[in-house]
């Protein structure tokens, strides 16, 4: 019963690789759960980002100026609080553009943008190979896919046999270390993306080609200003 719940949660990871979508997922669940625990700012919206989404739709080639808008209220409440673990941080890491240990809005749309269903292919796989290389070595080790499986799997309170898990990533070894030098490089990695499309499924939030359905409780100002 138990087990074969966690067997079914295998083999998903087996078959999706890594589910990205739990991330961004878990993201939009702190939104939710914004004023409870885990109070960290690591979000920082500067003034003239904060009024310039024509400029930042133009950049992101994906949003138009309300989406902006619909992801600038998004920004402001996921910046009262932050999960923190390895995972969120590595996302964001990746986010924070300018190094400086917040996320300004712009960098955030910068970032979202590769996740609109229109951003082109090459981008959404380096964006995954950044994430999977956790400590950004330019590989991605085991111990790396490891700790990812053991991150999803935490976020929903479950957890697998060390054997298990230590098949789904020597099958996932396998198939995408083709000089079997234990780690896969970024070539490694995009022949393995495109034998398995489904990988970068999870690279795309449909809902970000129309937030502001998605979203219909924000009140968009745009129009009305400047
Ligand atoms: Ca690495
Ligand atoms: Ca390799």
């Amino acid at each position: 019963m138990q087990s074969s719940s966690f067997l079914t949660v295998g083999e998903r990871l087996c078959f999706t690789f890594l589910p990205l979508i739990a991330i961004f997922e878990s993201l939009i669940f702190v939104v939710t759960n914004c004023f409870e625990s885990h109070p960290k700012i690591l979000l920082r919206s500067t003034p003239q980002a904060r009024h310039d989404f024509a400029k930042l739709a133009e950049e992101s080639r994906c949003f138009t100026v309300n989406e902006v808008e619909a992801l600038h209220e998004l920004y402001k409440k996921l910046s009262c609080s932050i999960i923190n673990d390895g995972l969120i941080h590595k996302v964001f890491d990746l986010f924070d553009e300018k190094k400086n240990g917040v996320i300004e809005f712009e960098e955030f749309i910068h970032a979202l943008s590769v996740f609109h269903p229109y951003a082109p292919l090459e981008d959404k796989m380096n964006f995954a190979f950044r994430l999977y290389d956790l400590r950004s070595t330019g590989y991605i080790e085991r111990e790396e896919v490891k700790q990812m499986v053991v991150a999803i799997l935490t976020e929903s309170d479950l957890k697998l046999p060390d054997e298990l898990l230590e098949a789904i990533i020597d099958k996932t070894f396998e198939d995408a270390d083709a000089d079997r030098d234990d780690k896969i490089s970024r070539d490694e990695w995009k022949d393995f993306v495109s034998r398995h499309p489904s990988l970068l499924k999870n690279m795309t939030l449909p809902h970000l080609k129309d937030l502001t359905k998605a979203f219909p409780s924000f009140v968009f100002n745009t129009e009305v200003e400047d």
